[in-house]
């Protein structure tokens, strides 16, 4: 077991080495299959093996701050003197060239030891459990009750699959929103850690008793979670020819993987496993078949009436390929939920208090309720953060704030950790999910304006403006496995110390960030980002900005 070190004790030549070190046991201690090194996402992992992640504690420790430590796909490759305010860490993971960016090439790769996936947040260090993905859940469920259901989920049924490391957000999420989730989850242990962890309510693997639960807490207009244990691709069909229509479905199983991800209908978890070591290919093939099944009960849902939407794993395009001409007919949460506000550079920002004292959330929530009372998402969240999420390992929090007031808010702690009023160090981080930092064609970048959904120039300037402008961490990531091919993104990390020089290399970095993410939606022709660029004071060389702000002048 690995558990992210806490207290003033350093073992590294100073707290912005401590501190990586510190994310990088973390991401172990809150992750799904810690012996493995996996955090989440079926198989994102920390570092490509053992031997490699002692070599990386171990160059982390003697790291001194003017070098900086190079990291291919999980495996530290040698120590450069670069300058006191370049990035400590650089990574790229799992990225191959164009053509044999495929599934095929990545899988025989990896069996060779050559690569390793990282998903957003767990080959760079930044996963924080649960916690860090549930204010985007709760924030897509909000806007689904605001834009359809009359502003709230209240009395309504959400019916989703898959409770792992980023799927059992779902649940809690819900439930903050007001409706009542029915989570189908066939891996009994992952509905037990969401109970222990306060994320899900009951479970039952009943599927009348979850019936009869929900139809009382909808009539009771009530709140509720509950976990089913089953396969989604029996479960779905067998509820639809019950009859009962959910309002809200989606889904997050890993079904972006078929060989590690999704668990075909009719194999015990057992018989999956023991499968999939013998005959991957007849394993693979079951799990297509099954999402294909899955996919088109989420279709009948639609066509009955239901709001339904990908939930980003990639399960439309495995079960186009398995034969459901329509899959994308389903929408994805992205284009309708998040990028208005990708356009205004918010996104999920997240800080952890590397000292492993809740004491400084704390104090950083109190400062946010204080300095950004005109910012309902943000303080609207705080509270509901602090009655509802547990911490899970370091304490951190999620806040989804945008271009200047990330900067704004880390400054601010910068100055409470100089002062005194927050303890220790805090390390402020981002999803790649967020304006500049992704391009993935099938989900957060799909059917732009302008058409540039595959255009992966904008996440590689983004790490590149990220290490000029003095992050702690960069890292360039594409995907793996079933996701290869698919994405190309950029994970930032950099740590609040309370020196003057992480004062000016905050203010840097996480304006330039957020700012990038701006102009690549103002770019693609997006009017909300033309007026953020214009009124952010961001300095922008693009024709539509330039014209709106002599429009303005006039
Ligand atoms: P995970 O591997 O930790 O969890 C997946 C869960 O699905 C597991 O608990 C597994 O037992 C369950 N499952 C698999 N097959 C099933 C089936 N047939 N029926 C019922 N349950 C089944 O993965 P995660 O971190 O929770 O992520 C889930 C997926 O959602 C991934 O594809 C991830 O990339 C995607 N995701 C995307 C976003 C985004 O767009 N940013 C956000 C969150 C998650």
């Amino acid at each position: 077991m690995i558990r992210a070190a806490r207290g003033p004790q350093l073992r590294c030549r100073g707290w912005r080495q401590e501190a990586l070190l510190r994310m990088l046991e973390n991401v172990l201690e809150v992750g799904e299959r810690p012996d493995d090194l996996v955090v989440y996402g079926a198989f994102a992992k920390a570092a490509r093996d053992w031997p490699s992640f002692e070599r990386i504690v171990a160059a982390l420790t003697t790291l001194d701050e003017d070098e900086t430590l190079v990291i291919q796909s999980g495996k530290p490759i040698g120590v450069f003197t670069t300058q006191a305010s370049a990035p400590l860490v650089l990574m790229a993971t799992s990225n191959l060239v164009g053509k044999w960016a495929n599934a095929e090439h990545w899988y025989e790769l990896e069996r060779r030891g050559l690569t390793m996936w990282g998903g957003y947040t767990a080959g760079d260090w930044q996963y924080i459990g649960s916690q860090g993905i549930v204010q985007g859940t709760y924030q897509t469920f909000a806007t689904v009750g605001a834009m359809h259901f009359g502003g709230s989920l209240r009395g309504r049924l959400v019916v989703t699959s898959g409770l792992g490391g980023m799927g059992g957000a779902q649940p809690l999420a819900v439930v903050m929103a007001g409706g009542v989730a029915l989570c189908v989850e066939v891996d009994v242990s992952r509905i037990r850690r969401r109970i222990a962890t306060g994320y899900l309510e009951r479970e039952t693997s009943s599927l009348d008793e979850a019936v009869t639960w929900a139809g009382e807490a909808l009539e009771a207009r009530e709140p509720r979670s509950i976990g089913l244990l089953g396969n989604a691709a029996e479960v779905l069909p067998a509820l639809v020819r019950r009859g009962i229509r959910p309002d809200i479905v989606t889904d997050q199983t890993s079904a972006h993987d078929l060989r590690v991800g999704y668990v075909p209908a009719g194999l015990s978890l057992e018989q999956w496993r023991d499968l999939r070591e013998r005959e991957p290919d007849a394993v693979m093939e079951a799990a297509r078949v099954s999402i294909a099944t899955h996919v088109r009960a989420m279709l009948d849902w639609q066509r009955q009436g239901a709001v339904v939407f990908e939930y980003g794993n990639n399960i439309r395009a495995q079960a186009q390929a398995a034969g459901v001409a329509d899959a994308f007919e389903i929408p994805i949460f992205v284009e309708r939920y998040i990028r208005p506000l990708f356009c205004k550079g918010i996104g999920p920002f997240r800080w952890v208090a590397v000292s492993g004292d809740p004491h400084d959330i704390a104090a950083v929530d109190a400062l946010i309720l204080r300095e950004f009372p005109d910012n309902p998402i943000v303080t609207n969240w705080i509270r509901l953060a602090q009655e509802h999420v547990q911490f899970q390992g370091l304490p951190a929090r999620i806040g989804w704030l945008g271009h200047g007031e990330r900067a704004r808010l880390a400054l601010l702690v910068n100055d409470a950790v100089a002062r005194g009023e927050v303890r220790g160090p805090i390390a402020f981080t981002r999803d790649h999910l967020d304006a500049g930092g992704v391009s993935q064609p099938f989900r957060e970048t799909e059917h732009l304006l302008d058409g540039s959904d595959a255009v992966s120039d904008w996440p590689l300037l983004n790490a590149l403006l990220n290490c000029t402008a003095g992050a702690d961490l960069v890292a360039i990531h594409a995907g793996g496995g079933g996701y290869a091919g698919y994405y190309q993104s950029a994970g930032v990390t950099i740590v609040a110390d309370g020196s003057p020089a992480a004062a000016r290399r905050l203010d840097a970095v996480l304006t330039a960030d957020t700012g990038i993410g701006v102009l690549r939606y103002a770019d693609a022709g997006y009017a909300d980002a033309v007026a953020t660029a214009r009124t952010r004071g961001i300095r922008s060389l693009q024709p539509t900005v330039i014209e709106a702000a002599h429009a303005g002048d006039d």
